[in-house]
């Protein structure tokens, strides 16, 4: 019996493993291929001026659809990227990707700000920086056009490299912004030398922030701390009245989230334009705000 239930056990703990290991190998080949077939694409999900409720900027947002298993979310599938070397095609994709985007909008007349996600491994390669300038020279977009999202444990990671690429596209005219701030931690230094021009606060904090006094507090706190050193502060993830409503009154300059809008294909953000223009409560995309 007990040789049984032990290779038993065994068993059962090396076909597990084999799962683990065989499923992220065959998801990195399956987008290895989607990539080079070009069946990635870039979502866009606007953010909203908290006073105003123009239209600011918009976050490019990668989405694959994997042939038999659907829709894939990007939380899932770019560390898989980052595991597997295939993190730097993917991201030299949607550089030039949402530059050529921007490119096709600026024909329509809309001089969209987008924002793109940058990988901690994108920011160690030092080629990053002419990547850059080599996608907004492509399609003719001005630097101060894209933002780059650093995630704030990046952003005050403390390698001379990435500090370097930061600083480059600082120089280059690119603006800067730390993702999912209050999930790391900085020091208050490194947050002024950074040179960023916007924060967002994390959605874990703006879930709870109409609910919860710590919550509330620490959201507070990052509104000031963001304005003491310049910034514009941005929520991510709101998602109703009552967030919008107390993060308005706390200060946050800019409001990002399903209460306000999706992430969607470009056609279908036109068309919210068109749409939600006319309403009073709506989104509006107006050239002269945009940037
Ligand atoms: P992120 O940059 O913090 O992006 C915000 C995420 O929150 C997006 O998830 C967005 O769809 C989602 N979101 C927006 N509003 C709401 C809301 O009101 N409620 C909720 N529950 N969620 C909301 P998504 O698209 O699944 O992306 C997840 C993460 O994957 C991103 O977090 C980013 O870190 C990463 N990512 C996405 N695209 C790229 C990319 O092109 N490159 C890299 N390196 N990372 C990417
Ligand atoms: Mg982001
Ligand atoms: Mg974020
Ligand atoms: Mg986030």
């Amino acid at each position: 019996a007990a040789k049984r239930s032990g290779s038993g056990g065994y068993a059962v703990f090396e076909s597990h493993m084999n799962d683990g290991v065989g499923e992220q190998i065959e998801l990195q080949q399956a987008l290895r291929e989607a990539l080079q077939a070009g069946q990635l694409k870039l979502h866009y999900q606007p953010k909203v001026d908290s006073r105003s409720g123009c239209v600011c900027g918009i976050e490019a947002l990668l989405r694959w659809t994997h042939p038999t298993r659907g829709p894939i979310s990007p939380a899932v599938f770019i560390p898989i990227a980052e595991r597997f070397g295939l993190i730097i095609a993917i991201g030299n994709w949607v550089i030039d990707e949402a530059c050529r985007q921007m490119a096709l909008w600026s024909e329509l007349g809309l001089r969209m700000r987008v924002s793109i996600n940058v990988s901690a491994y994108q920011l160690r390669q030092p080629d990053m920086v002419d990547r850059v300038q080599q996608a907004l020279y492509r399609h003719g977009v001005d630097a101060d056009q894209l933002v780059c999202e650093i995630t704030e444990s990046v952003a005050m990671e403390d390698t001379m490299a990435t500090q370097r690429v930061i600083e480059q596209l600082g120089d280059l005219g690119v603006k800067l912004s730390i993702d999912d701030f209050g999930t790391g931690y900085s020091s208050l230094s490194s947050l002024r030398q950074i040179g960023a021009q916007e924060l967002k606060i994390d959605r874990s904090f703006v879930k709870d922030v109409a609910t919860n006094a710590d919550a509330r507090a620490v959201v507070d706190a990052v509104v000031r701390l963001g304005h003491a050193l310049g910034l514009r502060v941005v929520a991510e993830g709101v998602e109703n009245r009552l967030q919008r409503e107390t993060l308005l009154e706390l200060g946050c300059d800019e409001f990002q989230g399903f209460y306000l809008a999706r992430p969607m294909a470009p056609d279908a953000l036109l068309q919210a334009d068109l749409r939600m223009s006319e309403g009073s409560e709506a989104l509006q995309f107006s050239p002269s705000t945009m940037m």
